[in-house]
């Protein structure tokens, strides 16, 4: 095992932040890592990096999880089981799942990450949630070093939640995740966004997953900043859910609101919006800001710190606050 020290962790997060890691070890076997971890406890777990924001330097061990592998488990006419080791890249993976025509994850193209950490905030896109293919996830219990695995109902999925970043937070190495995928009669989901007009500029109207991976894959590159050009970890805050009371009064002073119901008395509302409306959109504060075309995504310019950064976050969920009553919640992991 090669710990290295004094590295640099700018390549290592979607944000470009750079920080430093007094020590960093990259893992490329679940048996590695469990030799580790007898030895180290207080560790730092980095996967792809797209969904954290660094704001100082990192003073324990930092470990990269890196082990790869896929495996077929099982398969039948209809589904096919698959195992994933922790390390291997999320759009890479689904990729993989497309070019064989396994359906399922098609939605959820591009996503920059890892495999391994996708249930963590059950990552979900174009009106799909990863939670609904996942039938397993190993983990390494940090305190015992041992193997455990977690049901899909043990991992107790919700919107951009799991157990992982509540009751089992900082316990568990996430190692792999099993899914079940179609092989046939594909339950294809095109009603979310602009996937239909995009299919239908195209001339498709019977689309396979391929085609919807695609659409999907054009509509991410013109919304979103690619992380290798500017420096983004995505969706910065979550979007709202609020009592419907709440929603009717703010609907009577900003009658353009945007809604999805969520059940008889509960609203979504995008944050996006609501940034949009409190007039961040696009603003440049030095090297860090917020998007231009999106205004869920905060920016990394240059070489903005990760302090700015989240001073910039706190004061957009101050104003939101004040402006309509909503505290926006962060998404991303802030380390500090
Ligand atoms: C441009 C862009 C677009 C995005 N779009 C979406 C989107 O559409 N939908 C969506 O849901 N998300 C989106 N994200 C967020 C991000 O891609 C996902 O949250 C992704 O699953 C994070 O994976 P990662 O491997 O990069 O995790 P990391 O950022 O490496 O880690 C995330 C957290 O998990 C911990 N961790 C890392 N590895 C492990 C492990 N093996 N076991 C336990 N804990 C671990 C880390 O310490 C950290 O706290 C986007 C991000 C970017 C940059």
């Amino acid at each position: 095992m090669n710990i290295q020290e004094n590295i640099s962790l700018k390549e290592y997060n979607t944000f470009g932040i750079d920080v430093n890691a007094k020590r960093f070890v990259s893992i490329t076997s679940v048996y590695q890592l469990q030799q580790l971890i007898k030895e180290e406890k207080d560790i730092f777990l980095i996967s792809g990096g797209s969904n954290m924001l660094l704001t100082k330097d990192i003073e324990t061990l930092v470990v990269h999880i890196n082990f790869k592998g896929i495996s077929i488990d099982q398969q039948n006419h209809n589904d096919v089981y698959i195992t994933v080791n922790a390390g291997e890249n999320w759009h890479e993976f689904v990729l993989w799942c497309v070019s064989l025509n396994y359906g399922g994850l098609e939605n959820l193209s591009l996503i920059p990450g890892n495999v391994g950490t996708c249930p963590i905030q059950n990552i979900g896109a174009y009106g799909v949630e990863v939670k609904d293919t996942i039938t397993k996830v190993e983990a390494i219990e940090i305190k015992t070093g041992k193997l455990v695995s977690f049901s899909a109902e043990e991992c107790q999925f919700g919107y951009r939640n799991s157990i992982f970043k509540n009751k089992a937070k900082g316990k568990y190495i996430l190692t792999s995740v099993s899914f079940k995928l179609t092989k046939n009669n594909h339950k294809l989901n095109t009603s979310y966004g602009a996937i239909e007009s995009e299919l239908s500029s195209k001339g498709i109207t019977n689309p396979t997953i391929k085609d919807i991976s695609d659409a999907v894959i054009t509509i991410r590159q013109s919304k979103l900043p690619n992380p290798k050009e500017i420096g983004n970890s995505g969706s910065f805050f979550k979007n709202p859910v609020i009592s419907k009371e709440h929603f009717e009064k703010l609907q009577k002073k900003y009658p353009d609101i945007p809604s999805y119901v969520i059940s008889d008395t509960e609203i979504k509302v995008p944050a996006g919006w609501l940034i949009e409306q409190s007039g961040f959109k696009g603003k440049r504060f030095g090297n860090y800001g917020v998007h231009e075309k999106q205004a869920l995504v905060l920016v990394n310019y240059g070489d903005a710190s990760g302090k700015e950064i989240y001073e910039l976050a706190q004061k957009i969920q101050r104003t939101i606050k004040d402006t309509f009553d909503i505290n926006l919640e962060i998404e991303v992991n802030i380390i500090q």
